[in-house]
């Protein structure tokens, strides 16, 4: 059984074609599917490095060792700092508090 494909982009209808006869648009959800999912990646591996982060990786990798002990420090302290908030926020959402 052919199905038939109706272009969104000229309205021409195309028998069971990959691409519409008429403007070349891909009508396969397959072949859509794989571009989308292509573009997705390629989107990601595009992705610049906030300034933040650049900043934060040249701290981590900085040649003094003090600089290097302090972003420990500030990393430990707001990994601590995180697990004590969801502490709180888990007693406050304890039915016992
Ligand atoms: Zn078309």
């Amino acid at each position: 059984m052919a199905t038939e494909r109706k272009c969104p982009n000229c309205a021409t209808w195309n028998k069971d074609e990959d691409y519409c006869t008429k403007c070349g648009t891909v009508l396969s959800p397959q072949i859509i599917e794989e571009k989308r999912e292509e573009e997705r990646e390629v989107r990601r591996k595009s992705k610049p490095p906030t300034k933040f982060d650049l900043f934060l990786s040249r701290w981590e990798n900085s040649k003094y060792l003090g600089l290097r002990i302090l972003y420990k420090i500030v990393y430990g302290v707001s990994v601590a700092f995180f697990a004590i908030t969801s502490f709180f926020a888990w007693l406050a959402a304890s039915p016992n508090g």
